[in-house]
């Protein structure tokens, strides 16, 4: 075995909250070479690019943050209960100058390729500036939700106004006023984009493909009082998340929508309701998601909710989802959004009513037979979630395997952060792990927290590769398969089931475990206490 001295210990792609700690752990906690590389100009990943209007934060903020750094816990004072896009970037800005991680990110380029070399044990990493380097490892934290999904419409080159990604939004923003502006999608991001351009746009009209069950966000100030309580009590909050089952301190109720009286059931569905957030959706009754007698009655609930705020009855049907249970797909947070439909201004095209959309004309949108006239197309059109990133950064592993290819019927992976054959090889909130159905930054800092001590483990026992076996990552797959079989969630077509993208093919991609985050954590944990159980370490 030739024995060379990599460029770099270890090669981080992506700056945004996973890659910006993973720096931090690998170079001021085990001492090693890094260096991050990252395509925006900035830090900050997805709250670099998404920058539509009313884009903001849908877990609290007082969750919503680093939690390894607790002087800055305890000082970070957050605006409001969900802080927007600008804010969010602030604080991480501020975090990147407080732990001088910029002086190990290199900005403005983009990962093109990364191949393993089976005779160096190394990574070679290429970069879009045509550059190439090495390092014993390679930790892709790319982000869940960064590659971009613009679906291939007809005709989109024809369109003589402009058109705009949700994350891809240019930097000095779009001015809507007196504008006629058609939004396409209805997820989470659409419903925050939305009643913010109604209230500039002459004219908007939205795209349906799917209704969404959404609740209030109920954004506000938060009470001093209460902002206190929780800085004083920041350590037992961070035990409790870290323990939870969805990085958040949301409980299931302990018994079954059907133990209750209907009484009792509206009494629990209205407090989750006026509390808002994802209240409604993970602190709801504990068969919620596995009982679709339980399920139909948080449905009706918002169903209802629907009809009494939407005033036309023929739109208020339109937004009532028909095809999935109530939150088998991501739960969007709400200000305004059903009100908008109200507006003179606002006009509602579904899919399942008028029609899809046929093409882009040179004046707007054909759907269902009819053209709308539009200035701007918003495509709030989400993303290949979760296995696009990575696939996007072209790996090839033992032998010369594509990552691609090794992926082409869904992902493959042990616990979500390795992959058979690509050794060295880590991914940060990857396909297969919690990552999504958490509070994002605690299934970020387990992760970088687990690879650091497992790099910190190799160097001490002398160690040179860790990789997956083919046997640990099939049992891992068959799980991850196996539990959500068991839930609602396979019956939507979502993006946690790859659905949203035509061709991509079907498979869960996030990781629910039956003791979600909290027990997820403990499981690789005790892979780590029997000696990496499940990989090979050579
Ligand atoms: P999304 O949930 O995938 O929604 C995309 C929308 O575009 C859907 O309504 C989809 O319809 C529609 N669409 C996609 N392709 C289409 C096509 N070819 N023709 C017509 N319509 C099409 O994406 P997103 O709203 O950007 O949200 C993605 C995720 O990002 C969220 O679920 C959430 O996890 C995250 N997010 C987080 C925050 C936050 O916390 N601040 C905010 C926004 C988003 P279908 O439903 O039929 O696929």
């Amino acid at each position: 075995m030739a024995s060379v001295t990599p460029d770099f210990d270890a090669v981080v792609i992506g700056a945004g909250f996973s890659g910006m700690y993973m720096l931090k752990a690998l170079r001021d906690k085990l001492g090693l070479k890094v260096r991050v590389i990252e395509a925006g100009e900035t830090v900050g990943g997805t709250w670099y690019w998404n920058r539509y209007p009313g884009a903001r934060c849908d877990s609290d903020s007082y969750i919503y943050c680093y939690t390894f750094d607790k002087q800055l816990l305890r000082e970070w004072e957050w605006s409001e209960r969900y802080p927007q896009q600008p804010e969010i970037l602030r604080y991480l800005e501020h975090v990147a100058k407080r732990h001088d991680l910029k002086r190990d990110i290199q900005f403005n380029t983009r990962v093109t390729g990364g191949a393993f070399d089976e005779a160096t044990n190394l990574w070679t990493v290429e970069t879009d500036d045509g550059a190439k380097v090495t390092a014993r490892y390679l930790i892709a934290a790319v982000g869940s939700l960064s590659d971009t999904n613009i679906p291939s419409f007809k005709g989109m080159g024809d369109f003589k106004g402009q058109i705009y990604h949700t994350s891809r939004f240019p930097k000095e923003g779009v001015d809507f006023t007196a504008k006629r502006v058609a939004v396409v999608g209805t997820g989470a991001t659409a419903v925050q984009a939305i009643p913010e351009i109604a209230q500039q746009a002459k004219h908007l009209t939205v795209f349906q493909r799917t209704a969404n069950y959404c609740v209030p966000a109920r954004n506000g100030k938060v009470d001093p009082e209460l902002v206190k309580a929780r800085k004083d009590d920041y350590d037992g909050i961070v035990e409790r998340i870290r323990d939870s089952f969805f990085g958040q301190e949301h409980y299931f109720i302990p018994r079954s929508a059907l133990d209750d009286t209907p009484e009792q059931r509206e009494e629990e569905f209205d407090k989750r309701w006026d509390a808002g957030g994802f209240a409604f959706w993970l602190s709801n009754y504990q068969d919620m998601f596995f009982s679709q007698e339980a399920n139909d009655f948080c449905a009706d609930y918002i169903q209802r909710k629907i009809r009494a705020t939407v005033k036309d009855p023929e739109v208020a049907e339109m937004l009532i989802p028909k095809g999935h249970a109530y939150g088998t797909k991501r739960q969007p947070l709400d200000t305004n959004y059903y009100e908008t439909f109200n507006k003179d201004n606002v006009l509602l095209v579904d899919a399942a009513t008028y029609g899809g959309i046929e093409a882009i004309t040179k004046k707007g949108i054909r759907a269902g037979g009819r053209d709308y006239e539009v200035d701007i197309i918003v495509l709030a059109t989400g993303f290949d979630a979760l296995t696009g990133p990575i696939k996007a950064l072209h790996l090839k592993g033992r032998g010369g395997a594509a990552l691609e290819a090794a992926w082409s019927d869904g992902p493959h992976t042990y616990l979500g952060i390795s992959v058979a054959g690509f050794p060295n090889l880590f991914t940060i909130t990857g396909p297969q792990s919690p990552s999504v159905l958490t509070n994002m930054p605690v299934a970020i800092e387990q992760h970088v927290e687990w690879v650091t001590d497992c790099i910190d483990a190799m160097q001490k026992a002398g160690k040179t590769t860790i990789e997956a076996t083919p046997e640990a990552q099939d049992e891992w797959g068959a799980h991850v398969n196996e539990v959500v079989s068991m839930t609602l969630l396979p019956g939507a077509n979502s993006w946690y089931m790859s659905a949203n993208i035509e061709g991509k093919p079907r498979a869960f991609l996030p990781y629910l475990g039956p003791e979600g985050m909290g027990g997820y954590r403990r499981k690789c944990d005790e892979v780590a206490a029997n000696g990496y159980e499940g990989f090979t370490l050579a």
